[in-house]
C-alpha cells in the first residue's frame, strides 16, 4: 500500500500547484522530442490538476547541463510537445525562478498550465541548496511530485521544496511506487526475475534483494559473464568486471542456500566486434575463444529461459540479454521479450530504460501488465533502498 497523500486527497481549486515532473526525454539530432512516454505519463496528473481548477507549474530537469543555462538543454521542445497531447496552450518560462517567474505566476488562471525553464540550469537545484529551494516553494501553494524518475535523488525540486509546502504524490508517481512495491509483497508464485543489461556492479543490490523474493532468478546481458568466471569459466573478452567476481560467488552461494532456481546462460552468439556486419557464431558457455566476445545468448539458452518464464505468474524484467541494438546479436532479448508477452496469467513489471528500448523496437511495450519510467528509482526501490523524493511527501492519516 502506498503510504503517501496524492492529489486525490487535497483541494487544490484556484491554488498554485508546483508540479516536479520527469520530462528528461530523449531529443533528435535537430532538437525535437524524439520519445514522448515520459510526457505522456504525466499527462494524467496534470489533466487531473486542470481540470479540479488548479494553476498548474510545471517543472523539470533534461540532459546535464552544468548549473547554468545552456542552450541544448531547453525545454522550449518539450513545451510543443505537451501542448500538442494536452491540446491545450502551454506557456514556458526562459528562466526557472526570479521576477519574470513570480509575476507570470501571479497572472496565472485556474486550469492554465506553465512550464519553468531546466531546473538544472539553476547551480542550486543538483547540490539542494535551501535558497533555491525556498525560491521554488514561493512560486506556490502545494508542491507535487510526479517524477519518479528521479525520486532516487535528493535535489531542490525533487525534495528540498516538497519541506517547504504542504507535498504530496503525484498519480504516475504513486502508481509506480504502488506497483513496484505490491510486485514483491502480493507476488504470486512462480515469481520470476529476468536480470540482464551491461554492468554487474550497478545491479547487485536488486540480484540480492531479488534471491529474498522469487523462485528462479535468470540471468542474461552482459552481467552474465561475471558469474561464469565466478563458476571457474573462461569468458573470453566478453564484458567483465573482475573486481566483482567474488561479490558473483556470493549471490550464487546465497541463491543455492535459499533454494532459489539461479539460470544462466549455457551458449551464446560469439564475434570479434560490435558491429551490424561482423561474422557471429554460436558456442557453448565452455568453448569461447579467447578473442571473442558473448554479445547474445545462444539459441539452447533461449529455450532454456522461456521454459522459466512460460509458468510464472510474476515477472520482473530488467536488462536486456545482449546486444538488441544491433541486429545480429538482438534475438536474446526478443525472444525472452516474447515469452514475456505469450504469458498472460502472469503480472510482468519492467525496469530500465534500455529494457523499455528494447521493448518499444519488437513492439511489445503494450503486452506488459506495467512498464516503470523509472530506471534509477525503480532499482533503488526494488533494492529496499530510499526515495528522498517520495519520503519527504505527506503521510496518509490512519
Ligand atoms: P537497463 O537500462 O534496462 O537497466 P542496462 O543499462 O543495464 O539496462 O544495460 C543495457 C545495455 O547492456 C544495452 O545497451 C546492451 O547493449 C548492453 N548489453 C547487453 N548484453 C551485453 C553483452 N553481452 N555485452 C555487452 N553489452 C551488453
Ligand atoms: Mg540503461
Amino acid at each position: 500500500m502506498f503510504s503517501k497523500k496524492t492529489v486525490r486527497d487535497i483541494d487544490v481549486a484556484g491554488k498554485r500547484v508546483f508540479v516536479r515532473v520527469d520530462f528528461n526525454v530523449p531529443l533528435t539530432e535537430s532538437g525535437a522530442v524524439a520519445d514522448d512516454t515520459r510526457i505522456r505519463a504525466a499527462l494524467p496528473t496534470i489533466r487531473y490538476l486542470m481540470d479540479h481548477g488548479a494553476k498548474v507549474i510545471l517543472a523539470s530537469h533534461l540532459g546535464r547541463p552544468e548549473g547554468k543555462p545552456d542552450d541544448r538543454f531547453r525545454l522550449e521542445p518539450v513545451r510543443r510537445s505537451l501542448e500538442k497531447l494536452l491540446g491545450r496552450n502551454v506557456h514556458k518560462m526562459d528562466v526557472v525562478v526570479g521576477p519574470e517567474v513570480t509575476e507570470r505566476v501571479e497572472r496565472m488562471v485556474p486550469g492554465e498550465v506553465l512550464l519553468l525553464e531546466n531546473v538544472r540550469f539553476e547551480p542550486g537545484e543538483k547540490t539542494n541548496d535551501p535558497a533555491f529551494a525556498k525560491e521554488l516553494a514561493a512560486l506556490a501553494d502545494i508542491y507535487v511530485d510526479d517524477a519518479f524518475g528521479a525520486a532516487h535523488r535528493a535535489h531542490a525540486s525533487t525534495e528540498g521544496v516538497a519541506h517547504l509546502l504542504p507535498a504530496v504524490a503525484g498519480l504516475l508517481l504513486a502508481r509506480e511506487v504502488e506497483t513496484l512495491s505490491s510486485m514483491i509483497s502480493d507476488a504470486q508464485h512462480p515469481f520470476v526475475a529476468i536480470l540482464g543489461g551491461s554492468k554487474v556492479s550497478d545491479k547487485f543490490g536488486v540480484i540480492d534483494r531479488m534471491i529474498d523474493v522469487v523462485d528462479r532468478l535468470v540471468v542474461g546481458g552482459g552481467m552474465c559473464f561475471t558469474f561464469l568466471v565466478a563458476m571457474g569459466l573462461d569468458v573470453g573478452k566478453s564484458l567483465m568486471e573482475a573486481d566483482q567476481v567474488d561479490h558473483a560467488r556470493e549471490m550464487l552461494a546465497k541463491a543455492k542456500a535459499r533454494g532459489v532456481d539461479l539460470l544462466l546462460p549455457v551458449d551464446f552468439i560469439v564475434a570479434d566486434a560490435i558491429a551490424e556486419d561482423v561474422e557471429t557464431k554460436v558456442v557453448g558457455r565452455e568453448e569461447i575463444p579467447p578473442t571473442q566476445m558473448g554479445l547474445d545468448i545462444g539459441p539452447t539458452t533461449i529455450e532454456l529461459f522461456k521454459g522459466a518464464i512460460a509458468d510464472a505468474r510474476t515477472i520482473f524484467w530488467n536488462g536486456p540479454m545482449g546486444v538488441f541494438e544491433l541486429a545480429p546479436f538482438e534475438s536474446g532479448t526478443r525472444e525472452v521479450a516474447v515469452a514475456i508477452a505469450r504469458n498472460t496469467r502472469a503480472v510482468s513489471v519492467v525496469g530500465g530504460g534500455d529494457s523499455d528500448a528494447a521493448l518499444k523496437k519488437f513492439d511489445l511495450e503494450e503486452r506488459m501488465t506495467f512498464v516503470s519510467t523509472g530506471g534509477g528509482a525503480s532499482m533503488k526501490l526494488l533494492e529496499g533502498g530510499a526515495l528522498p523524493g517520495v519520503d519527504a511527501l505527506m503521510d496518509k492519516e490512519g
